[in-house]
C-alpha cells in the first residue's frame, strides 16, 4: 500500500540508487534495500527491474523481525530508525532509512534502506526482552483482530510465497471493497457490521482455497492472491453472492467491487500489485453497472501523471510558480466591488495550469492545504499593498476546500492574516462549497461562525450544485450565497429552473444574505438575474479571471 505522509522521503531514480549505496558501503558494514511490508530484500538491476531476494532477517537471523523490525516501523513512521540487534555473539547496529524509488516505468516504490554496522556494544539484556514480545506478538503481527484471517503483512507475506513458489503458474491480485458499507452499520448496527465482515473474510478465505491467499488490509478492504480463473466473472458472481446472503433484507442488498491484475512481472513488489489492482476498482467504485474491472496501462498513467503532479507541487509551491488571477465581482450598473482570487500553475514552459488540472488531486492526497494557505497569504498580501490606493475599497474573496476544514485550523489562520499584514478582516471574504458544510454540519459551521465574530464575510459558495441546497438555507449562517453558474446557466432556458432561482434569491434576501450569481457570460442573464433581485455579478460578461496587474487596469475605469 502506497503511503500518503511521504513528504520528507528522499526519493532516488533506478540509476542514482546503486551508485549512491555503493558509496555509502564506505561507512557501513551492509547496505542494502529492504521491501519492509513484504519483510524481504530487494535489489535493483541496473536496467531499473527490482528483484526480490531472502528474508530480510535472514543476514543475521534475528528471528521475528516482521511487525516490530525497524524497517517497518521505519516506513511507516517516515522516520530514520536505529536499533541495536544482537545474533552470534556480535551487536549490529541499524539504521533504517525510508526512501521512495523511481521505478523505470517511472511508477514509485517505497522501500527502506538500511545501514548496519557490527558492533561490541551488546546490549543483550534489552534485545532478548523485546525478542520475547516479537515472538508472543507474531501471529497479530500478520493476522486481522477482528477477522482472523490475514492483515496487510500477513497477506504481503503469503502472496509473495504463493508467487515465489509457483513460479510456473500465473496469478492475479484482486482488491475486494464493499459498497455502503457504513449504511450496513448504520441500518443494522455496529455489531452486524461486524459480523458481515467476519462473514466476507471466510467467504474470501473458503473462495481462494488452499491455493490462495485472502488478507483483510483494513476496514472494509480486502486482498486476495489466486491463481488464473477459467471464467473469473463466474467466480467473481458466485463470490458476490455468497456475500450478498450475509444480509436478509428487502431494502438493502450487500454489494461488492472488485479490481484486478494480472501478475505479469513477478518481481513486483506486491505492495504494487494490489495498489494496481485498487486502481481499477477506484476507477469504477461508483459504476454501479459493472462490479469487476481490470488494471490497464492507461490507469498507471493517470496515476503517474498525478504522482508527477504530487511532486512538482511539493518542489515548486513556494518558488513563484503559483499566482493568483482575479475576477471582478461587480454591482448591475457595472461598479466592482471586489474579486475572487483563483490560483494558476505557471509551469517554466510557459504553460498555466487551470487548478482543474491540480486541485482534485491535492485535495486526494491532502496537500490542498498547503496550496490554499498559501494562496490566502497572497490575497492578504496584495490587500496590504492596495491599502492607501484607489484599490483600498475593494475586498478579495478566496476559496476554502472542504479538505481544508481536516488539515488547517481556518478560524486561526485567517485572524494571523490579517495581523500579519494589518489588514481588516472585512476586506478578505471567505468562500466555503456546500458540500463542506453539509457533510460536516456542526464542526464547520461552528468554524465559520467564529470567523464571522471576527469580522470575516463568509460566503457559500457553488450554491445548487449538490442536492440538498434548499433545505441547507434554513440552517446556513452565512453572508453572501453565491449561486452556481450551471444553475443560471439552466435557467436561461428552462421556465421552472427560473421560478426556483427566484425563490432562492427571495429566501435568502429574506434570511439577509447578498447575492452574488456567477457565470455570467450574457446581457440576458445579467438583466435576468438583476431583475430577480440578484446584488452582484461575477462571469466571462464582464472579465475573465486576469493577472493582478490587468485587472487593476480593469478596475481603475469602474471604482
Ligand atoms: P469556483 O470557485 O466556482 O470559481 C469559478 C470558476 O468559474 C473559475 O474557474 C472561473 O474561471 C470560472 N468562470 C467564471 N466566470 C465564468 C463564466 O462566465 N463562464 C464559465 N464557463 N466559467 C466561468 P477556474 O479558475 O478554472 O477555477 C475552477 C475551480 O477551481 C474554482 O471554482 C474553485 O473551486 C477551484 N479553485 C480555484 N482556485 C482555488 C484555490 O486557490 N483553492 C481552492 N481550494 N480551489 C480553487
Ligand atoms: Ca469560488
Ligand atoms: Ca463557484
Amino acid at each position: 500500500m502506497t503511503n500518503e505522509n511521504t513528504e520528507h522521503v528522499k526519493t532516488y531514480s533506478y540509476k542514482e540508487i546503486n551508485i549512491a549505496m555503493d558509496s555509502m558501503r564506505v561507512m557501513f558494514d551492509i547496505v542494502r534495500l529492504v521491501d519492509a511490508e513484504e519483510c524481504r530484500e530487494v535489489s535493483v538491476s541496473a536496467e531499473g527491474e527490482l528483484c526480490f531476494g531472502k528474508e530480510c532477517y535472514a543476514v543475521w537471523n534475528a528471528d521475528h523481525r516482521c511487525a516490530n523490525c525497524t524497517s517497518f516501523q521505519a516506513c511507516h513512521t517516515h522516520s530514520k530508525k536505529t536499533r541495536v540487534e544482537y545474533f552470534n555473539g556480535k551487536t549490529f547496529q541499524i539504521q533504517s532509512v525510508p526512501i521512495i524509488l523511481t521505478l523505470k516505468d517511472e511508477s514509485p516504490y517505497c522501500c527502506n534502506l538500511e545501514l548496519i554496522s557490527f558492533s561490541d556494544d551488546a546490549v543483550e539484556a534489552a534485545y532478548h526482552e523485546e525478542k520475547t514480545k516479537w515472538e508472543t506478538s507474531g501471529y497479530l503481527s500478520t493476522h486481522d483482530t477482528l477477522t482472523g484471517i490475514l492483515n496487510w503483512d500477513g497477506f504481503c507475506k503469503g502472496a509473495r510465497n504463493l508467487i515465489s513458489n509457483n513460479p510456473e503458474k500465473k496469478h492475479l491480485v484482486i482488491s475486494a471493497d464493499v459498497d455502503n458499507f457504513r449504511l450496513v452499520n448504520t441500518l443494522f448496527g455496529n455489531s452486524k457490521g461486524n459480523e458481515v465482515l467476519i462473514g466476507i473474510a471466510k467467504i474470501l478465505e473458503e473462495m481462494s482455497g488452499s491455493t490462495g491467499v485472502a488478507g483483510r488490509c483494513g476496514g472494509v478492504n480486502f486482498a486476495l492472491c489466486i491463481d488464473e480463473q477459467d471464467d473469473l466473472e463466474k467466480w467473481l458472481s458466485e463470490l458476490s453472492s455468497k456475500v450478498a446472503e450475509l444480509i436478509y433484507s428487502p431494502s438493502f442488498t450487500l454489494t461488492m467491487h472488485f479490481g484486478i491484475f494480472d501478475v505479469e512481472n513477478q518481481n513486483l513488489p506486491i505492495s504494487i500489485m494490489y495498489d494496481r489492482s485498487y486502481m481499477a476498482l477506484e476507477s469504477i467504485k461508483t459504476d454501479e453497472s459493472v462490479f469487476y474491472a481490470y488494471f490497464t496501462d492507461e490507469l498507471l498513467e493517470k496515476a503517474v501523471h498525478e504522482q508527477k503532479i504530487i511532486n512538482e507541487f511539493k518542489s515548486n509551491l513556494k518558488s513563484g510558480q503559483f499566482i493568483i488571477y482575479l475576477q471582478p465581482q461587480v454591482t448591475k450598473e457595472g461598479v466592482i466591488e471586489g474579486a475572487e482570487c483563483l490560483v494558476r500553475w505557471c509551469l517554466p514552459s510557459g504553460d498555466i495550469l487551470p487548478p482543474m488540472e491540480f486541485i482534485e488531486i491535492l485535495e486526494q492526497v491532502g496537500l490542498i492545504g498547503s496550496l490554499d494557505e498559501y494562496v490566502w497569504d497572497l490575497a492578504a498580501y496584495q490587500l496590504s499593498k492596495w491599502k492607501g490606493t484607489e484599490f483600498d475599497n475593494l475586498y478579495l474573496s478566496v476559496n476554502v476546500s472542504p479538505k481544508d476544514f481536516y488539515y488547517l485550523d481556518i478560524a486561526e489562520i485567517f485572524p494571523s492574516l490579517c495581523k500579519k499584514y494589518d489588514i481588516s478582516p472585512s476586506k478578505l471574504h471567505i468562500e466555503i462549497t456546500e458540500t463542506a458544510i453539509a457533510d460536516e454540519m456542526s464542526g464547520n459551521m461552528a468554524t465559520m461562525e467564529k470567523l464571522q465574530a471576527n469580522g470575516f464575510t463568509v460566503e457559500i459558495d457553488d450554491f445548487g450544485k449538490g442536492s440538498s441546497s434548499l433545505g441547507l438555507l434554513k440552517d446556513l449562517k452565512a453572508d453572501v450565497l453565491k449561486i452556481d453558474m450551471r444553475f443560471i446557466q439552466r435557467c436561461s432556458d428552462d421556465d421552472r429552473s427560473n421560478v426556483i432561482l427566484e425563490s432562492v434569491i427571495d429566501m435568502a434576501k429574506k434570511l439577509h444574505m447578498e447575492v452574488i450569481s456567477e457565470g455570467i457570460e450574457t446581457k440576458d442573464q445579467l438583466n435576468n438575474l438583476s431583475e430577480l433581485g440578484c446584488d452582484v455579478f461575477q462571469g466571462f460578461y464582464f472579465s475573465r479571471p486576469i493577472p493582478v496587474a490587468a485587472f487593476e487596469q480593469y478596475a481603475k475605469q469602474r471604482l
